[in-house]
Formats: structure tokens, sequence, C-alpha cells
């Protein structure tokens, strides 16, 4: 498209091309709707612009602003208008990125325009957060007073404004803040605008930026690499240097010093002028992390951006102008920062590949490490991912040698992994049957007391937040079920109310059965607040602190938590899944896991792979010092496969039986996946369209190998009062069914309250 990119034939046939030919023309997306694109034609003597600038366009009788799209040869209106000019700014999106959301759209059935729109954060796109900007006043002092109060002529505001500014002068200010004069003066910008147009005073736009890195850090030399390490740098570099941009998957155990390969390999990156794009999981996004690479990289000159969701709007919007204005030179970010408009991309780290969270829950149902990869052969850039657990989907593309493949199998403190023990909840609850300790099996209690007398911590996990799991009647077996939502409402006792975990829908706990009038509710299941209370009694002179969303509830409350954690001031930790990644206690020796077995009988076929993934990874958190850690799993199912490969620490064992069972029932990553749900108010309007949907797909895929089963309602068969039907359907390629979903799903006009959302490589099968 680009004439560098045109050889001098091309160059000499484009003059014969007869005149019509010769005209430009521009597909541009308007700002103000971001749904239809419309065609513009370039004037003669302006530059053609790049997919991606934005640009101004004639809209009616208004001008406004639009994304340039694509270069059409030819519009597709006869008649289109001019484009009027182009904004002179950095772009906000990338020309490569334009061809990224094409894909994203096909691949995962999505609105083009909405992935677009997701690709610069909201307060960016909208400006807000532009009070930032700011602008000095300054008076033109060129001017003789006679002069200024004649053109000031009866314009009295602008005139007692400019008399202010002068006053001010005088007393020796000799610029100052527009936001300081508006305040002061009691005047409107436009009255300062218009002064500037007079020419009687200058405004200048000064831009401040906010630096979200307040403390000063101490800088940090790269370390000496272990054998392990050093082996998997040279093999990177030898790829490289070969030309081959194979995606490398680093399998690693937690604290082999996968890390330190990612600051040694960004440096290489750095070295060449290129700049480096790190993903992470949004949990593990904390400051230790951000701080290593601030550490290694700032004194060398090098901006780090960093995009996460705990930024203010202010800050967030800061960052990527440092990004769009080529200020960063790394960025570090969560999901979304993958569309930062970063360039001269040399390498792009997908820490946690496995993670779940790169997956968006919502449209576009997007994979953050999958369209990375594919960003990265955008921008012929290289990717490195890494885990100590890798996803089934990467495993098996390493298997099939679609990526490299390197392994670290030792920590780096030559600390040996911790020894887990399996406490076998079953018979223990048939042996004894005491009081508080039915919660926690008597070794975990008794290795925990060892660890307070020793001044040594524990973190306690589980998987779920509230006290209980829900409200049950012995007599007649009523559960408490949320209104709104297919799900039993969970009992929380700080505050003593129920609430649905879905719709946070909130409801006073009933005196008696509401069912049969009984009156004395069992509480079913276990949330961390009964953990809290049982670890309150059994050692009521431990320091302990909950963690998790209900109680984390202040901006820095985590952070606060975590630093308390670090210096000590906390024995025990207890928490969800928010304190089960990245984070470095040495002083945490013993690891309890309260209970894995709701999530290993969940209907999904990853469950096994969830499981795994999380005991390992918070089996990780134990024994980082000098002292080896022990990990207690309590769990009704010990002999399950799954639990026993974590318990050897045999991650290629669990991938190869994991890979032979997915292949064997013809699971993703054998096929493809998609999950189609339908969701309306009314339970059989929207079953109908389910139904129908599936009859429609079932007739266009006649003759494919897909087969298109009867829709059935969604494990969460209710929520938020909207009734929901799945369709689930396997298939050998996305490519086979695209034209499909989108002609017979999305393109079809539901009826009022009926919403159909397809989801390609679902994540979330409930
Ligand atoms: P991972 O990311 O694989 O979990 P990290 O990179 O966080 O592991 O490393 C764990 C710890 O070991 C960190 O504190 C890190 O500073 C340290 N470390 C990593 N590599 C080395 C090395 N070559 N020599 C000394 N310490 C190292
Ligand atoms: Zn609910």
């Amino acid at each position: 498209m680009g004439s560098k990119d045109q050889s001098p034939q091309q160059i000499s046939f484009d003059t014969l091309v007869p005149e019509g030919r010769s005209r430009r023309f521009v597909r541009v997306m308007p700002e103000i709707q971001y749904d239809e694109c419309f065609d513009y034609e370039i004037p003669e003597g302006l530059e053609s612009p790049l997919r991606g600038q934005r640009v101004h366009i004639p809209w009616g009788k208004k001008q406004i602003i639009g994304i340039v799209i694509d270069h059409p040869d030819q519009p597709e209106v006869e008649h289109c208008r001019a484009l009027l000019g182009i904004l002179d700014e950095p772009p906000q999106i990338l020309p490569e990125m334009i061809e990224l959301a094409e894909w994203m759209a096909e691949y995962y059935c999505a609105p083009f325009a909405q992935i677009l729109k997701g690709m610069v954060p909201e307060q960016v796109r909208e400006e807000k957060g532009r009070h930032l900007e700011q602008y000095k006043v300054e008076l033109v002092t060129e001017l003789e007073d006679q002069e200024v109060v004649e053109r000031l002529k009866g314009a009295k505001v602008q005139l007692r404004a400019w008399k202010a500014l002068k006053e001010m002068a005088s007393t020796g200010q000799e610029n100052t803040w527009l936001s300081v004069l508006l305040r002061e003066t009691r005047t409107s910008q436009s009255t300062w605008k218009g002064l500037a147009n007079k020419g009687v005073i200058r405004l200048d736009r000064v831009q401040k930026e906010r630096n979200p890195f307040k403390d000063q850090i101490s800088a940090e030399e790269p370390l000496q690499l272990n054998q392990e390490q050093a082996d998997v740098i040279s093999s990177i570099r030898e790829f490289w240097s070969k030309g081959d941009r194979k995606p490398i998957l680093i399998q690693g155990v937690t604290g082999s010093g996968k890390t330190e390969i990612y600051l040694q390999l960004l440096q290489g990156v750095l070295q060449e002028g290129e700049t480096g794009l790190v993903l992470v999981p949004e949990i593990a996004l904390t400051p230790q992390t951000i701080l290593r690479f601030r550490r290694r990289f700032e004194h060398l000159g090098v901006g780090i951006a960093v995009l996460h969701s705990r930024l203010s709007t202010g800050e967030r919007h800061d960052q990527w102008l440092q990004i769009r204005n080529g200020k960063a030179q790394i960025v570090i970010g969560a999901r979304s920062a993958l569309f930062a408009p970063i360039e001269k991309l040399g390498l792009i780290i997908v820490d946690e590949e496995h993670e779940q969270s790169y997956k968006q829950e919502e449209s576009p149902r997007y994979h953050a490490r999958d369209v990375a990869i594919l960003r990265a052969h955008l921008q012929q850039a290289a990717v490195v991912l890494g885990t100590a657990t890798p996803s089934l989907e990467s495993a098996y593309n390493a298997q099939t040698g679609k990526y490299h493949l390197l392994k670290l199998t030792q920590r780096v403190d030559q600390c040996q992994l911790p020894v887990i023990h399996l406490l076998d909840m079953k018979l223990k609850n048939k042996v004894m049957r005491q009081k508080n300790s039915q919660l926690i099996h008597p070794d975990l209690e008794s290795a925990i007391h060892q660890r307070l007398e020793k001044r040594e911590q524990v973190i306690l996990f589980l998987n779920r937040r509230g006290f209980s799991t829900s409200l049950q009647c012995p007599n007649c077996g009523y559960i408490s079920e949320c209104d709104h939502c297919s799900v039993p409402m969970t009992y929380h006792r700080k505050g003593n109310y129920l609430i649905c975990h879905l719709c946070d829908e909130k409801s006073d706990v009933p005196e008696s059965c509401p069912e049969c009038g009984f009156d004395q509710f069992k509480y079913q299941g276990t949330g961390t607040q009964k953990i809290e209370n049982t670890i309150a009694e059994l050692f009521p002179s431990a320091r302990w602190q909950r963690m998790d969303s209900d109680a984390m509830t202040r901006k820095d409350s985590f952070e606060t938590t975590l630093k308390a954690f670090g210096k000590g001031e906390i024995d025990i930790l207890i928490g969800t899944q928010m304190i089960a990644k990245g984070l470095h206690f040495p002083k945490v020796t013993c690891v309890g896991i309260i209970n894995v077995d709701n999530t290993l009988q969940m209907p999904d076929f990853r469950a096994s792979e969830r499981v795994f993934q999380q005991l390992v990874q918070v089996a990780g958190r134990a024994g980082r010092g000098d002292q080896r850690g022990e990990v207690y799993i309590q769990t009704r199912t010990a002999y399950h496969p799954t639990i026993q490969f974590a318990r050897h620490h045999d991650v290629d064992g669990f991938l190869e039986q994991e890979i032979e069972f997915r292949k064997a029932m013809d699971f993703p990553p054998f096929q493809r996946a998609v999950m189609i749900t339908f969701r309306g108010r009314e339970e059989e309007k929207t079953q109908y369209c389910a139904q129908l949907a599936a009859r429609k797909l079932r007739e266009a895929l006649e003759g494919s190998p897909i087969e298109i089963p009867e829709p059935t309602p969604a494990p969460i068969s209710k929520l938020r009062d909207h009734f929901r039907f799945q369709i689930f359907f396997m298939t050998p390629s996305i490519k086979l069914v695209t034209p499909s979903l989108e002609k017979e799903i999305r393109e079809v006009k539901w009826p009022d309250g009926v919403v159909a959302v397809v989801d390609v490589d679902p994540f979330s099968l409930l």
C-alpha cells in the first residue's frame, strides 16, 4: 500500500492508469457512532493517512473525527465527500491493529466496530482526564495598552479579564494557570480563548504528566544466571538469530527464575532499539512485580508504562499518552494492554499464559494470549509464553512443534519443592466429629500450631467467599435460592445476611424455613468467613487477615495487607484466588488448601486442568526461603488422578494424561469449541429462539462433520431474571463455521428481549 513497498515497475505502471483510477479514497469509521464505515476522497495535496490514523471528515453540516480503516480502490458510493484533514497527533491505533481487529472480528464472531472501540481505553477516547492538559496564560507585552483596549472594544468581560491578568502581572506573576484565572476572575474558558484570538494574550498548552511512581527506587543489575536459565536464554537467542519467530513456551517451576529471563531478553531487545510488551494477569500485577522491572530499566532511561484496572482515570490517560508519544519502551499490563500502541515492537511476553483471566468474558470474547501471538506476527516481533503449568492448548502446540518448548526444572534458591500432604476429609469426618476441627483437619491444625510457635507464616486458600455456600433446611431440604438467579444464596455471617454472588441481591436470613416452618437451618459448605471464624477459635493468639473481594474493598487494601504480611505483622493469611499468584514471602512455610472438590466436580471439560493449575500455583507459595515448605490439601477425592499428579509436582505426567483424555473425547485442543448462549426474560420465547438457531445452523452445516445438538438450559439456567439456553458444539476449525455463525446468529434480528451471544474458544461454560 505504502509507496515504499512498490517496486519501480509498479510505479511506472501506476502512471499508466487512466485518470479516474488515480483518485485516492479512505474508508473511515466516524467516532461519534462506531458502527458503520463511510468512504471519503483524499483531496489532491493531502497525503494519504495511515490505517488507524484519525482524520477530520464532513458530517452533515458539521466536521467530526473518524478513524481510517482502509484504502479502498473504489468507494462504495459514487459520490463521496472529501476528507478535510489529518489530525496532527501520534496514532492511537497502529495500522497493524486494524488488521488485528479484522482478524478478531472474524474469528471471534464479534462486531468489528466494538473491537476497534475496545482497543483504546474509554478515558483516552473521550479525552476524560483532559483537565490535566492545562493552559498557561501570558500577556502579550509587546502591545500598548491603548491598542488592547481598542481591540477589546465592546467586549466588557474580556476587558475585565485582561485587566485582572495585567494586575497579576504587575505583582511579578508573569504567567499563570488558566484554571487559577477562571477561579479568581469568575470567567469562562471562552473569554480567554477570545482574548487569545484577538492576540492580546497567549495560551500555552502545557502537559503535566502525573507519575504514579512516587517513590525513589534503587537500581538493580542483571543477576548472574544459573545454568538452566543461561541455557534457555541461549536457545532463544539462537532461534532469533536464525530469524525463527515461532512462539516459545517456557515451562518453569515456580521460583525457577522465569522473570529474570524475561528481564534479560527485554534488555537485549531494548539494545536493538526495539520495544517490549509484557502481559501479566491482573492479580499478578502487584507493586512487587512492577518494581522489578523499574529497578532493572528505569536507571537506563527506559520509559515503563503500566496499565491495569487500579489506575485512576487520569493516571490511565497519562500512561496511554506516554506510550502513544513514544516515551515508553516497555509496557506492562493486564489483558487489554495487548492493544497498546507501542511501535517498533520486538518482543511480547505473556506470563502465566495458562491464566483464565486472559480470556475476556464479555464481547469481544477474545483470548489475550492467542491475539498476542497474532499481533507479534503482524509486527514481526517474537513471543515468549511462560508458566509453571501450561494450558492444554499450549502444551499441545509444543508437542506438535508449533511452539518451541524450553524447561526450567529447578528453583533458583535450590529450595526443594514443598512436600504435599493429602488430608482425606471423608475419612476424618467419619472418625472424629469434633466441633470446630470439622473444617480443618487435625494434621493441618497441628501444622499451623508448629508454624506459629516458630514465628513462620501460613496461607490458607479457599475458593469461596462468604461464610457458607448455602442455607438448607434439614427438615424438608429447602435451599434458599436467589429470586433472580438459579443458584443458592451465600450466607455472610458478618452482617448476618444472604447474598447472591451472581447478582449481588441481598436478603435477610429467614427465622424459620419458608417451606415447612422448621426453625433450625443448617449452614452448608464453607466460605472464607467461616474459616476465619474457625481460625479465631482454634488459634486465639494468632494474627490473621482475610483477603477476598469482600474484605479488600478499598483501592489500597490489597497492597496494605500484603505489605503487612511481608513485614510479618500477620501470621495467617486466609484468602481466595486473590492470594494464589505471584507472592514471594520467604516466611510462608505452610499452605493449607481447604477444599478443591467443588471445582473438580464442575461440568466443564477444563475442570481438571483448572484444579491442577490451582494446586500447583498455590503450593508454589510455600517454602520460598531456606525452609522446605509443606502443603496440606483437604479433599474427599484423594484418589483423583489430578490431585495425585499435583501431589507429585508431575506437570508433564498430568499434561500427558490430560492430552490423551482430550484426544479420546475429541475435546479442545483437538477440536475448537463454540458456545452460543441465548438469554431472555421470557423462558419459552428464549428457548424457542435457541431451538430455531440450532435448526438453522444444522441446515447450514449439513454435509460437514459438525454436529449441532439441541439447546439445553445452561448450568446457571437463570441469571438476573434472564433464562439461559446453550448450544455447545465442537468444530475441527473455526473457519468452517464462521460464515454460518455470522449469518444464522449474529446477523439475525432476534425478537425483543432475546439476546444471542457467541463465544469462540469459551472458558466459562456455566
Ligand atoms: P518465577 O518467575 O519462575 O516464579 P522468579 O523470576 O520470580 O521466578 O525468581 C524467583 C526468585 O529468584 C526471585 O526473587 C529472583 O530475584 C531470584 N532469582 C532469579 N534468578 C536468579 C539468579 N540467576 N540468581 C539469583 N537469584 C535469582
Ligand atoms: Zn442472583
